[in-house]
């Protein structure tokens, strides 16, 4: 959810970047005609050519959804129609300071708004600083001139190389931040499981998808048979261990990927099965309830048997919400107490 989150942000500064180009290239036509007259044919055409390759590139990357996937292609493509569309002011003008300035300004500009590696943002920047340097050292222009041209882009190339180094740096550390912090809410403490939030956000999203595909989903709900008993016996540690070994035998009876377990809260878990019909429900049922008689938890006050058991309510349902089907797998799972317990009965 979080990284969903954070890749929005990342395709929403593409297109920012994008549109802060498009509109600031013909901004600068006016100024063209002021400070290079003789090459202002050759830089307007040069300007429509950069506004006209950032549209097209935009309009794809908005089409395609700005997919997380293609953002750093885009903006590598936003770049290289800058980088394409100035690199030759910088060379053909014999007023190279602007040129340079706004040059610079592309690179500076890059490195703090497009988050990327280092490599990224360098490659680039590194072969047209070559290339304005090659071109300089072949130009009629007066060494002064070459020396600050050539320290202006050196000392902006290193700016900005370290101001995209430090972005995306800060980025990784965000990232792997809200990555713990996303982990960690939707876990549970006790049994390492996913909690009841998570339950509660997956099951709508697994619901709203069956109901898109018309296919079943199924929930279980267990519940620890004489667990009180099992606490005020063995002592709230040994009850806390039972609890974990529970979610265990639990977790290893789902083979399929998109089955999970979470603790719904105190000693009741919850199992969904997405895409899953009544037959395959009942089978992972009894499953659970072979598993915890291998797993033979010693439990010497339950009346049921002598190891730790479990009642399992089954709802297997299309279409309905996320309440209507907790609340049928829980009178299910009241009428496998109501039956003896140690049993699974399916609504
Ligand atoms: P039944 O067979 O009808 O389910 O009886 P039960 O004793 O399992 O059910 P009851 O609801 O009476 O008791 C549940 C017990 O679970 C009471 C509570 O102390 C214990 N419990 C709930 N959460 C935890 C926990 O995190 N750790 C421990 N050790 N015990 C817990
Ligand atoms: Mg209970
Ligand atoms: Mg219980």
């Amino acid at each position: 959810m979080t990284t969903k989150l954070v890749n929005q942000e990342l395709s929403r500064q593409v297109i920012v970047g994008a549109i802060i180009a498009i509109v600031l290239l013909p901004i600068w036509i006016p100024f063209d005609y002021l400070v290079d007259p003789v090459n202002f044919e050759t830089f307007l055409a040069l300007r429509i050519f950069g506004i006209l390759t950032i549209s097209v590139g935009l309009l794809i990357f908005i089409r395609t959804g700005s997919q997380v996937e293609h953002y750093k292609k885009s903006a590598m493509l936003t770049y290289m129609a800058l980088i394409l569309s100035m690199l030759p002011m910088c060379i053909l003008t014999d007023e190279k300071l602007p040129y340079y300035i706004g040059f610079s300004t592309v690179f500076f500009a890059v490195s703090i708004l497009v988050v990327w590696p280092l490599r990224y943002f360098a490659t680039p920047m590194l072969i047209s600083a070559l290339i304005l340097g090659i071109a300089h050292w072949h130009s009629s222009s007066d060494w002064k001139s070459m020396v600050t041209g050539m320290f202006l882009t050196i000392n902006v190339c290193l700016m900005s190389g370290v101001a995209s180094w430090l972005m995306h740096r800060n980025f990784l550390i965000n990232e792997n931040l809200l990555n713990q912090l996303e982990s960690l809410s939707n876990t549970d403490r006790l049994t390492g499981l996913h909690n009841r939030r998570y339950f509660d956000i997956r099951l709508q999203d697994e619901l709203a998808h069956a109901k898109r595909n018309n296919t079943a989903t199924t929930i279980l709900m267990l519940d620890v048979d004489h667990f009180k008993k099992y606490n005020d016996h063995y002592g709230h540690q040994q009850g806390d261990e039972c609890l974990r070994q529970f979610g265990n035998c639990v977790q290893k009876s789902l083979s399929r990927q998109t089955d999970f377990v979470a603790r719904y809260g105190g000693e009741e878990f919850v199992v969904v099965m997405p895409n899953t019909d009544i037959d395959g429900a009942e089978l992972v049922a009894s499953k659970i309830i072979e598993n915890l008689e291998i797993a033979q938890i010693p439990h010497c006050q339950s009346p049921v048997a002598p190891y730790v058991t479990a009642s399992i309510g089954i709802a297997n349902t299309k279409s309905v919400s996320a309440h209507e089907i907790v609340e049928l797998a829980d009178s299910a799972l009241y009428k496998a107490k109501q039956s003896g317990r140690n049993r699974f009965v399916s609504a």
